[in-house]
């Protein structure tokens, strides 16, 4: 790992800081800053372009899983564009790898889930997903069936329906959003919950709001619920015991399908290729997933069908519709072969069985800042973990949003070598699932500090 000397970084800082739109930046502020530039990475680590180290605590964006600066990645990727580096699977042609890859996911996935279809990312798999649902619905006959509920503080990407869909409603501020379409039920936040609740009524309330949201917007018209197994830019809650069970059962009650975000989630981040069933005990109708399909080497997202939704919309449709869905990078052969080495090393080096290991280890380690007194939470499951900054841990009344605090604590944890994510007053870690004890020891003492 060493920082490339033929390139001059203040030029590219300025480049940077004149010409380049940077995607959710807040630009007042940007344009006195400018950005850090990112020159070279290798395992847990990222080198800006002066030289210096910092443990990635935040892989990236939630999706460098099996660390940086994998060689065998760079050969699969070289190799790919040597042999063929694009062609188009609309209609009767596909790729080696786009078929490979699209075999091994439906292997992975639980239950029937057995057909995927590629984009580019995340929200594009939630796009995707309300497509094909809408589609599905009519092809069945039941054409006000489009109504989407999802939860506030859930996060879906930010196409103009995977943004409508996410709850952040810092998110919207500035924006329009579908507001015909999707409905959104309040977030099942365990440490928010009013005080001497039990969890379980706190869970029964929430699984008891998606009925009476289904009920008053009609069975008939409610399509889909999206939900992430995990909520991850919502401040990463995970929900009580039970929730996506019971939310799963009123969904089949009224003929709703479930979507599972598993943008975050699959892939490792909690110990398994996908959460949904291996953790929350769930077989969604349609899963969608992105980030660490590829380890974020390459752009790909994947909307995984139920064999009974896969069978609707394939059979030959009454009107002649057919279905009229996809992108020019739809299963594009160079992130198909990222994707499909990406998955070849963590099944060889288990790195399902060392996020279980490691991540008890990370959330015990955690736990032990909730002695400082500013922690109020410290919460996650394994390398999916948030620190929740209070300005009273008995209150557990917010900091003043203006004094910044998840910023601050941010670039403190930076000038000591370590990235972690501010989330408003909140931090949040999603390391690479390389991690050792090592790394989690000195990620605790500079987070302490
Ligand atoms: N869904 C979840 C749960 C996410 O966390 C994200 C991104 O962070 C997305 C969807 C959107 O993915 P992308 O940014 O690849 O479009």
């Amino acid at each position: 790992m060493s920082k490339p000397t033929n390139i001059s970084m203040q030029e590219v800082w300025q480049q940077d800081r004149d010409h380049y739109i940077h995607p959710w930046t807040d630009f007042s502020t940007f344009k006195e800053t400018g950005s850090m530039v990112l020159a070279d990475s290798d395992n847990v680590h990222v080198v800006d372009g002066d030289g210096n180290r910092y443990l990635d605590g935040i892989g990236g964006l939630w999706c460098v899983n099996i660390g940086y600066g994998r060689e065998e990645m760079a050969q699969a990727i070289a190799e790919q564009v040597r042999q063929i580096p694009y062609y188009s699977c609309f209609g009767h042609h596909t790729t080696v790898p786009a078929a490979k890859l699209a075999a091994k996911l439906a292997e992975l996935a639980p239950g029937n889930l057995n057909h995927v279809f590629y984009g580019c990312g995340g929200s594009v798999a939630n796009d995707t997903a309300v497509r094909i649902i809408h589609f599905y619905f009519n092809q069945l006959g039941q054409k006000s069936k489009k109504k989407i509920i999802s939860r506030i503080d859930g996060y879906h990407g930010s196409t103009y329906m995977a943004m409508s869909i996410t709850g952040v409603k810092f998110d919207h501020i500035g924006f329009d959003i579908e507001e015909q379409l999707v409905h959104h039920i309040s977030c099942p936040n365990p440490y928010r919950r009013p005080a001497g609740q039990s969890l379980e009524d706190f869970c029964n309330e929430k699984v008891q709001e998606l009925e009476d949201k289904i009920l008053e917007l009609g069975p008939a018209k409610v399509a889909a619920f999206f939900a992430e197994p995990i909520m991850g830019a919502g401040g990463v809650i995970v929900p009580p015991e039970g929730y996506h069970q019971k939310i799963l059962a009123v969904c089949r009650k009224y003929g709703v399908l479930y979507v599972s975000d598993e943008v975050v989630t699959a892939f490792g981040r909690l110990g398994h290729m996908f959460a949904s069933e291996a953790e929350f005990g769930i077989v969604p109708d349609i899963i969608t997933c992105a980030k660490g399909l590829t380890s974020g080497y390459l752009p790909l997202g994947a909307t995984i069908l139920s064999d009974e939704i896969y069978e609707v919309i394939s059979k030959p449709q009454a009107d002649g519709a057919i279905f009229t869905h996809g992108f020019t990078y739809s299963g594009h052969p160079v992130s198909c072969a990222a994707g499909l080495k990406n998955i070849e090393i963590m099944e060889r080096e288990q790195l399902c069985d060392q996020v279980r290991d490691m991540g008890a280890y990370f959330e015990a380690q955690l736990k032990t800042l909730l002695d400082l007194p500013i922690v109020g939470d410290v919460r996650g499951r394994k390398f999916m973990m948030c620190i929740e900054n209070v300005a009273d841990k008995e209150t557990k009344a917010l900091i003043d949003p203006k004094a910044r605090v998840g910023n601050r604590i941010a670039d403190h944890c930076q000038a000591r070598g370590l990235i972690v994510r501010p989330l408003a007053h909140m931090n949040v870690l999603s390391p690479p699932l390389t991690l050792t004890k090592e790394h989690i020891d000195f990620m605790i003492a500079t987070l302490r500090e």
